[in-house]
């Protein structure tokens, strides 16, 4: 590299940085074309950038995906295979499957109604390669897994999925089974790890027998852009009766009503966003110093403002007060308020712990029994609550945080069987470094690791925490239950 390109490249650094759309300079900089000279140079990594849904009528698979399944000898196709080949069908990718593979001819001929192709151009590339292992007894057949993939990554696009499909641990009798299917954790892992730097992205989903007709909302999710930021993570589907609704898949949340609060900014606002996107009318709470951002975002939604602080008794009765003037009752509650006061614990005062406890843990507590209670809460509702990583890993100077983001994954756990009895789900989400005002008052240096020690080397954004929540509040997904879902990009921390 010339001096002059040097110079050039440098002189056209600040102009890239004014430009920047996100906060990620780093991101911004290494993919402009006038950077590539310096870059090279000096051997930089280059995180691709993300590719993220752009209009809600995106397609949620196109280009051509390559399904497999391990058969282990049965004529039949699972009853896995059958529901994960009817969501393949139903997106506008190409399907094939490898040719040569006996099992898979049988499984073809057993799959009639669907247009699958043997595979003939070895050099072609893969939106998706989706795997059944439901059929795995034993980790000797765990073979048929590494047969499938060992053929098939090299052939992986950029911005690519891979799913795998198995059975939930606890569900198998056998211990090898059970192994088996614990296995694939593993697998999905150090996978996702393989292929972050292409942008694509491997997630396990495990089912429990009889709940395959639950399979179709996290599968989309999981294939879509939707979940670009979500990688190396385990979906559990739940069986559960009475969830066969038909879903309009473009505006899955037509009639619903949705409380989210923090909703001024940040990830808050992405969520209510999204799930007005998707048809929900939404209820948005914030304190009274966001009072001008909320009303605006809500008159632009055409939602309904609350300004209360969840901290005490008086904002949580404001809020049903307005809950109740407004719309009687909700489909979907959103704890998503949240706040940080760090100091180490020597150092932590009891107004900085209390604060922080009672915002993010005891505000969630309040809020959700409070709407069940007062069955503002509909049946067949949807609590979606907003943890942490720091909570599953712990954080210096934090333990106010932690302490709290891990009380939100417990109380997640033990409210899914209180509120299964009104078919009620409950799930979190634990982002990991999302950009955000939070995250942008973090020191410079923290703040450029805390983005890059995951598996896709870039922060997310916070629509991709509102992605899934979206995904949690679809009515199609009533087999997803007490999940903690890491959208982190399979971060370091706690993993
Ligand atoms: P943010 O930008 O600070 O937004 C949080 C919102 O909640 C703000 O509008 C805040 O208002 C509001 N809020 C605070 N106290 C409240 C109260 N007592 N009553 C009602 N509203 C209140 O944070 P964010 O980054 O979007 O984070 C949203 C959630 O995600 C939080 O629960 C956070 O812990 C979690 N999270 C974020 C990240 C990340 O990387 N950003 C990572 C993991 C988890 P004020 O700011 O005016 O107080």
């Amino acid at each position: 590299m010339s001096k002059g390109q040097v110079r050039k490249a440098i002189q056209n650094f600040s102009k890239i940085q004014k430009n920047a759309s996100s906060a990620d300079v780093y991101q911004n900089v290494v993919n402009h074309p006038w950077a590539q000279p310096l870059v090279k140079a000096l051997n930089l990594p280059i995180p691709l950038q993300l590719k993220r849904q752009q209009q809600a009528s995106e397609e949620f698979l196109r280009g051509k995906a390559l399904f497999g399944s391990a058969t282990t000898g049965k004529k039949e196709e699972s009853a896995a295979a059958t529901a994960i080949l009817s969501t393949l069908a139903s997106s506008s990718a190409k399907l094939f499957f490898s040719k040569g593979d006996n099992k898979q001819q049988d499984l073809m001929n057993a799959s009639k109604a669907y247009p699958l192709r043997a595979l003939t151009d070895a050099t072609q590339k893969y939106s998706a390669l989706v795997y059944d292992a439901t059929s795995i007894t034993t980790p000797e057949e765990l073979t048929a897994l590494y047969d499938f993939y060992h053929a098939s990554i090299t052939k992986l696009a950029e911005h690519s999925r891979i799913i795998v499909i198995g059975l939930s641990p606890s569900s198998c009798k056998e211990p090898a089974q059970s192994s088996a299917m614990y296995a694939l954790e593993g697998f999905i892992r150090s996978t996702a790890k393989e292929i972050g730097g292409k942008a694509a992205t491997a997630n396990l989903i495990q089912l429990e027998p009889g709940a395959e007709h639950l399979l179709e909302s996290p599968l989309r999710y999981l294939l879509s852009r939707r979940s670009a930021f979500i990688t190396g993570q385990t979906f559990n589907v739940h069986k559960v009766s009475g969830s066969n609704e038909s879903i309009n898949w473009r505006q899955p949340l037509l009639d619903k009503t949705a409380l989210v609060t923090g909703a001024s900014r940040g990830i808050g606002k992405a969520i209510a966003e999204t799930l007005a996107r998707d048809g929900a009318k939404v209820i948005l709470l914030d304190i009274e110093p966001c009072k001008s951002d909320l009303e605006t975002l809500a008159r632009r939604l055409g939602g309904h403002a609350v300004i209360a602080d969840v901290s005490n008794k008086k904002g949580l009765n404001k809020l049903i007060k307005d809950v109740q003037k407004g719309s009687d009752t909700i489909d979907i509650v959103v704890n998503n308020a949240g706040i940080t006061r760090d100091k180490t614990l020597a150092r932590m005062d009891t107004k900085r712990w209390n604060s922080v406890l009672d915002i993010n843990l005891s505000a969630v507590q309040r809020i959700t029994e409070a709407l069940v209670d007062k069955k503002i809460l509909k049946v067949g509702g949807r609590v979606i609550c907003i943890s942490s990583i720091n909570g599953i890993a712990g954080c210096f100077g934090q333990t106010n945080y932690s302490t709290s983001k891990a009380g939100v994954i417990g109380y997640v756990e033990a409210m899914d069987k209180v509120l299964a009895r009104r078919r009620i789900t409950i799930n979190a989400i634990a982002p990991g470094f999302i950009e955000t005002q939070m995250t942008q008052a973090i020191p410079f240096l923290s703040r450029e690791i805390g983005r890059r020690i995951n598996s896709l080397s870039q922060g997310g954004q916070p629509e991709d925490v509102a992605e899934a929540v979206a995904m949690f509040a679809n009515p199609a997904s009533a087999g997803l239950r007490a999940n903690t879902l890491r959208v982190c990009g399979q971060n370091l921390v706690g993993a």
